[in-house]
């Protein structure tokens, strides 16, 4: 459920015209509706009541400064794959004790980094990282907490490039394999061991692989357990999907329950990593079309937007709804809708049946909120397009447009030619 609706023919945020902020910042832009997002976070933490849990919003789904405050203002930690990520979540006033750093390739200044702020825990992907953590930690005589992520192999049944937990997967320690890192890792000085950690992929429409995963890794934790290797926290990842066209994934109290009945007597504290299903459809990216043309018999709808603002659609084929942002009386026609970008992968629309579109339109591309901006670069040297949200009548640039300055900043000419 989300607050985008059409009020006579027009599209608003809450209570705010698409059409007004377009005016006022121009396109292309990000919108982000408030009620949304903390609607989203709530009905996903409050699914969780019974059991013990910590949500930890997943900062590469889309990682705003003020989107971050949304979540940690409820109660939310962090799940950070960088150094950098950890900067942007502390500076938004995270609980470091909320904050879990998974990712296969952290860098030992990034681990110094997570240690001197005390965060929760590393997901450890590997025994060559468990090893680089444990020096690290001891060189600053502390104890890093740690989890191993280990991957449970099990399909989460969605596109080959978001699945992370079956076994050709680089992501995480085999199951098989786990038990044997968890004594190790359990033996060095620098390191406690408190958890359990998978997480098996992304857009997951379905439970059951999440139940798969959930069942292999309370088998884990018993026989961990048997051994005195003490495990307090189970981290489930995140993963769950949300509607882009007509899937239709199970409702975050679906999911909840599902786990809750299968792992209530395990006697941890959960912890959950969700991202798209919290801010995907809380956001849109809103642009201009520019030109129209027919290439072939094919309607061409040129935008201002282009796959360096929103790269998914080059990235996985995936599909977005492109909505016009005022409904007026067009024919519906077959059209291709393109960026101005010089790649023929840059569309955010293939062979899709919508109102014929025209210059100077202004076009919506739906559930833009996870993967949108966070993913967005400056290919083409195009400036990064700024995120607005909007919180019922008002509406705040939460991230300025880039200049053209920007664009060349840090870049320098060697003196030699001059
Ligand atoms: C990307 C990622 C998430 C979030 O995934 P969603 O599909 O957006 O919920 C959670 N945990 C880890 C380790 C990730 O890499």
């Amino acid at each position: 459920m989300n607050y985008f609706n059409y009020v006579d023919n027009k599209l608003w945020c809450e209570g705010v015209p698409v059409l007004e902020v377009a005016q006022a910042v121009g396109t292309p832009f990000y919108l982000y509706s408030h009620r949304t997002l903390k609607r989203h976070f709530e009905v996903f933490d409050s699914a969780f009541e019974d059991i013990p849990h910590i949500v930890c919003f997943s900062a590469k789904a889309n990682s705003n400064a003020a989107i971050l405050k949304i979540f940690i203002n409820e109660g939310s930690g962090i799940d950070i794959v960088s150094g950098g990520e950890l900067y942007r979540a502390l500076e938004a006033g995270a609980d470091p004790r909320k904050i879990v750093y998974s990712g296969v390739g952290k860098r030992e200044e990034e681990i110094r980094y997570a240690l001197e702020s005390d965060i929760l825990m590393f997901n450890v992907e590997s025994s060559q990282e468990l090893e680089v953590i444990n020096t690290c930690a001891g060189r600053m005589n502390t104890v890093a907490r740690i989890s191993l992520r280990v991957n449970p192999d099990v399909d989460p049944m969605t596109h080959p490039h978001i699945s992370t937990g079956m076994r050709e997967n680089k992501f995480g320690i085999d199951i098989e394999k786990s038990l044997g890192e968890y004594r190790r890792a359990a033996k060095l000085d620098h390191i406690k061991v408190i958890g359990v950690d998978c997480h098996i992929g992304s857009q997951i429409t379905q439970i059951a692989p999440f139940i798969d995963a959930l069942d292999r890794l309370k088998k884990l934790i018993s026989s961990l357990r048997n051994e005195g290797i003490g495990i307090r926290y189970l981290d489930l990842g995140g993963g769950l999907g949300i509607t882009y066209d007509q899937e239709t994934p199970p409702h975050p109290k679906a999911y909840a329950k599902a786990i809750m009945d299968s792992a209530r007597d395990i006697d941890c504290t959960f912890i959950f990593e969700p991202g798209r299903v919290i801010v995907g459809n809380a956001g849109i990216l809103v642009c201009e079309v520019l030109y129209t043309k027919n290439n072939a018999d094919k309607r061409f709808v040129i935008t201002d937007a282009g796959m360096n603002d929103l790269m998914r659609p080059s990235l996985y084929n995936s599909y977005h709804e492109v909505r016009p942002v005022e409904l007026k009386e067009r024919k519906d026609v077959l059209s291709d809708v393109v960026g101005p970008i010089c790649e023929s992968s840059d569309f955010f629309a293939r062979g899709r049946v919508i109102p014929a579109l025209e210059r100077g339109d202004l076009m919506a591309v739906m559930s833009a909120g996870a993967y949108g901006f966070s993913m967005s670069s400056n290919y083409n040297s195009r400036p990064r397009v700024p995120e607005v949200l909007v919180r019922d009548e008002a509406f705040y640039v939460i991230r300025s447009r880039e200049t053209r300055a920007d664009l060349a900043r840090g870049e320098s000419i060697p003196d030699f030619m001059r």
